[in-house]
């Protein structure tokens, strides 16, 4: 019986669990740039040349290897729009009368798997559905794991899976005797930093074609392709971990909440796409960044933090997001239903740090973790915008974003859409903890240091008018109490300048919608 395995864009890996079972001139693969993928929301241009060129090149070595690539190279009339029209045309193409096997990876997000799952039915082909084993819980781990459990926290997840795949332990116990070193991560930058720039690639023809695809097909898009500098094979991304491992990692602990004005890339990593899309696995990451340490080429509280980053969270969110779907996406505890401000989509804005951290995500389709939570992210908070408006913005911006991460980041940590699942308390914040932690606010038209009044930081008023707001909801959260404390003392005239500043600041926001 031929067999046909369907790769998606989001598992370009060798060693998928499908792939692995493929025989190289007897099996047909079958890839393609599908409309409806690329356009079902507009996202960055940069993530759709990362996407389409990475396929590109991996269908290239796999026909190098002997396997006969059924590739359909995106094609806005003629092409089809989904997978099943393309397998739909791969069986075709092989002109047989006999029935074929289709072989697929389960896919990441929820809306592709339900649509793999009743495939079989609609297809009449006979179905081979395998599991996605590049993640290192399963979701039945991930479920033995919540049962019984009043609080999901990440925290405990986390040491369950140091301790499965024995990474950074002696014997049971944590290396150095804790199993998180957050409280030495948290330095604000200083001047004289020597911060390495980001390893980056020239375009090669088949990325050059795609920028022009791109550019010719996806121009009402986000962002912008010309800085599109990215790892499109996995060579690439290996040699950007490599560069991280030797350059970035003994600062990465240190440093990793700090921000910068025209710093966009810090000492993070910059492999979450790669990690997303397949150019890398995680247990072979976690493994050559564990290796450093033991090698004395990186310190504990950088190499803990980052595989927390990796081994916990990714994997938690993960487990997060199929746990709860499909009723996470609609959840809004908070109520807010404001649209996005039109800065969202052009940068425009005088606050240095929105317009510091939204700028570079056009230019790069990127922006570190404080960025996109403590920025980005509590002004969204703050400000009341739509979880469901908030999700679409993170999802389309990032190239690293796809919903299974994008959603229970955003729904969770950023906004506590979801009630606290995820977050012990909502990541508000005022001025002073981006002052502390940037040096954004030194050349703001804004003031910092000023609580309410046209000058004043939004962030400040705005902080403390979304605690009024919420006091119903959020008082009983015992993370929150000395701050409600702190609000029973602001005398009445204070509250009614915050509320006043709040809403002169709201109403003349330009609120606008969808608008990229
Ligand atoms: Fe952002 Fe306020 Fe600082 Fe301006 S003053 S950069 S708005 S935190």
């Amino acid at each position: 019986m031929p067999r046909l395995f369907l790769i998606m864009g989001d598992q370009i890996s060798r060693d998928l669990a499908s792939l692995r079972s493929a025989i190289a001139g007897e099996d047909i693969i079958v890839m393609g740039e599908l409309a409806e993928e690329a356009g079902y929301v507009r996202h960055h241009k940069q993530k759709l040349i990362l996407i389409f060129s990475a396929m590109r090149h991996f269908a290239q070595s796999l026909r190098d290897e002997g396997f006969n690539v059924h590739y359909q190279q995106y094609d806005q009339d003629n092409g089809a729009a989904n997978f099943e029209a393309l397998l739909t045309n791969a069986v075709d193409a092989q002109r047989t009368d006999k029935a074929v096997q289709i072989c697929m990876t389960r896919a990441s997000e929820y809306r592709v798997l339900q649509w793999q799952e009743t495939y079989q039915a609609q297809s009449g082909h006979d179905v081979t559905l395998f599991d996605d084993d590049r993640f290192l819980a399963t979701k039945d781990d991930f479920t033995a794991w919540a049962a019984g459990k009043k609080q999901l926290r990440m925290e405990f997840f986390y040491r369950e899976m140091r301790r499965k795949f024995n990474i950074l332990l002696e014997g049971d116990k944590p290396v150095g005797g804790q199993w998180n070193y957050d409280a030495d991560n948290r330095k604000p930058p200083k001047s004289g930093l020597d911060i390495p720039p980001r390893t980056r690639f020239a375009p090669d023809e088949i990325t050059s074609d795609i920028i022009a695809l791109v550019e010719a097909y996806f121009d009402d898009h986000f962002g912008t392709s010309a800085s599109f500098e990215m790892a499109v094979t996995r060579d690439q991304a290996l040699h950007v971990l490599d560069s991280f491992i030797t350059e970035r990692l003994c600062h990465f602990g240190t440093y990793q909440d700090a921000m910068m004005v025209d710093e966009p890339f810090m000492y993070h990593a910059h492999i979450g796409a790669y990690l997303n899309i397949g150019l890398l696995t995680p247990l072979e990451v976690i493994k050559r960044v564990e290796q450093a340490y033991y090698e004395n080429n990186a310190p504990l509280n950088a190499t803990e933090g980052f595989i927390r980053q990796i081994l916990g969270w990714r994997e938690y969110i993960r487990g997060i997001y199929w746990h709860f779907m499909p009723d996470y996406g609609a959840m809004n505890a908070l109520d807010a239903h404001r649209s996005l401000p039109s800065f969202f989509w052009d940068g425009n804005t005088e606050m240095t740090c929105l317009s510091q951290s939204i700028n570079q995500t056009i230019d790069y389709a990127y922006a570190h973790h404080i960025q996109r939570l403590m920025i980005i992210g509590n002004f969204s908070l703050l400000a009341g915008l739509s979880p469901k408006e908030v999700n679409e913005w993170f999802l389309i911006v990032y190239a690293d974003a796809f919903e299974w991460v994008e959603m229970p980041n955003v729904s969770g940590m950023v906004l506590f859409a979801d009630d606290g699942i995820v977050a012990s308390k909502p990541y508000a914040a005022g001025g002073n903890y981006i002052d502390k932690m940037s040096n954004y606010c030194k050349d703001c038209h804004y003031n910092v240091k000023d609580k309410t009044g046209d000058t004043a930081c939004p962030f400040n008023y705005l902080y403390w008018d979304f605690l009024y707001r919420h006091e119903q909801t959020l008082r009983g959260n015992p993370r929150l109490g000395m701050i409600y404390r702190t609000a029973d003392k602001m005398s009445d005239e204070k509250k009614r300048a915050i509320k006043a500043s709040s809403e002169k600041f709201l109403t003349a926001l330009n609120c606008s919608g969808y608008s990229a």
